[in-house]
């Protein structure tokens, strides 16, 4: 079976893993801070902390900027459930943004609509707190847009860039642009920890109060234990830090990986029915995944494809979920397609196709062959 993605796991990682299980240390001791520090480097921001998972990185961010019951946060339609259910389970309400047309990012023009509606009534104006953009698959939304709109309005925006540690615009990374970054370290992404996430930033009081809250709300700075805060458990590991710190060796060569086969499957399909990743000047995506849109009429027996290319030996899936049509939104909030146009249309046309490290090149055509003399036979 072509799997969807494999982690690039190497001898290396084996071995650091190994030396922490074996030292008998595994919560609590130095890996975790080397981690942090690897990550904060990459970026380039003071602060990095490590937590359980990318969920967790979320729900800490908008716990700190004090998010609470009533309030609004403005969120990107089209993401994995986990981005809205923060907000949700801060007690607010997730103000689902429609994307853009041409890729899979929250839409500026539509967030500025939004916006003008809300801050027309005193009584919606006062509950707005944050902006909550995703980099869909690796790929940077329209920061330049979402944070001059943002500061217009002094909104703090937390970037979603579970998928994206890595990409660019302008040449600026993911998680430099908001308050405060999130990245993810589950197996779906480009480098992995198992289970793990963490937050960057660059105001040092944020970084405190993330720190006091992923650790039972004990004071990060003291010595002894002084909780001047309710938290959670939202600690890695040690062995899951040692991982993370040999996988951020490999980052940047796994990145280039992803880039080459990326630009290798868009020539691949150029002359195909399926519509390829948009690219756009200045905007350098790490490719967590490659997602193509497969014509109206295809998309329609979406299912039966992944079935039949499962059959073949490749696995294949949707690309990330209509988070406002989920049944818990949709039933809550009353949503329907016509409220999210484009997000609705992308999420029936959506197909992911495997990449990873070390996807082989007769591997790669052989996908793209199966998928295209499927999309040629009449269902
Ligand atoms: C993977 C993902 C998450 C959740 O990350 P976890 O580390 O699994 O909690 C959140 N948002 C987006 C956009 C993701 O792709």
């Amino acid at each position: 079976m072509i799997r969807l993605t494999r982690p690039s796991i190497d001898e290396e990682d084996l071995h650091a893993v190994r030396d922490v299980l074996s030292s008998g240390y595994l919560v609590q001791g130095e890996r975790v801070g080397a981690f942090e520090r690897a990550v904060a480097d990459y970026v380039g921001v003071p602060h990095a902390v490590a937590v359980s998972s990318c969920t967790a990185a979320l729900h800490l961010s908008l716990i700190s900027l004090d998010i609470r019951p009533g309030d609004l946060v403005l969120v990107a339609a089209y993401s994995f459930v986990a981005t809205a259910n923060v907000i949700e389970l801060c007690g607010a309400r997730p103000l689902f943004v429609d994307i853009e047309p041409d890729g899979f990012n929250l839409d500026p023009n539509r967030l500025e609509d939004i916006l003008i509606d809300l801050m027309a009534s005193r009584e919606t104006a006062d509950r707005v707190k944050a902006i909550l953009p995703v980099h869909t698959f690796g790929r940077m939304a329209d920061m330049r847009a979402i944070t001059r709109i943002a500061a217009r309005y002094e909104l703090p925006v937390i970037e979603d860039g579970a998928c994206s540690l890595g990409a660019r615009l302008d040449g600026r990374q993911c998680g430099t642009w908001g308050k405060a970054g999130c990245f993810s370290f589950h197996p779906r992404k480009a480098v992995t920890t198992g289970e793990g996430g963490m937050i960057v930033t660059s105001d040092s009081n944020l970084a405190r109060r993330i720190k006091a809250l992923r650790n039972h709300g004990q004071d990060p700075d003291l010595p002894w234990p002084e909780f001047i805060m309710p938290g959670f458990n939202y600690r890695m590991t040690e062995f899951q830090a040692a991982l993370g710190l040999t996988q951020m060796g490999k980052l940047d060569r796994i990145i280039s990986a992803r880039r080459r086969l990326a630009s290798r499957y868009d020539e691949l399909l150029k002359d195909s029915p399926v519509r390829v990743p948009a690219r756009a000047p200045g905007n350098d995506p790490v490719y967590q995944s490659y997602v193509v849109l497969l014509p109206e009429e295809a998309a329609s027996h979406r299912k039966e494809i992944i079935a039949r290319l499962r059959d073949q030996g490749i696995e294949t899936t949707i690309g990330t979920w209509n988070m406002p049509l989920t049944s818990y939104y949709r039933t809550r909030y009353g949503y329907t397609e016509k409220n999210f146009p484009v997000a609705s249309r992308i999420f029936r046309q959506a197909l992911t196709l495997p990449l990873y490290e070390n996807l082989g090149e007769s591997e790669q055509d052989m996908i793209v062959d199966r998928l295209i003399s499927l999309l040629n036979t009449p269902a």
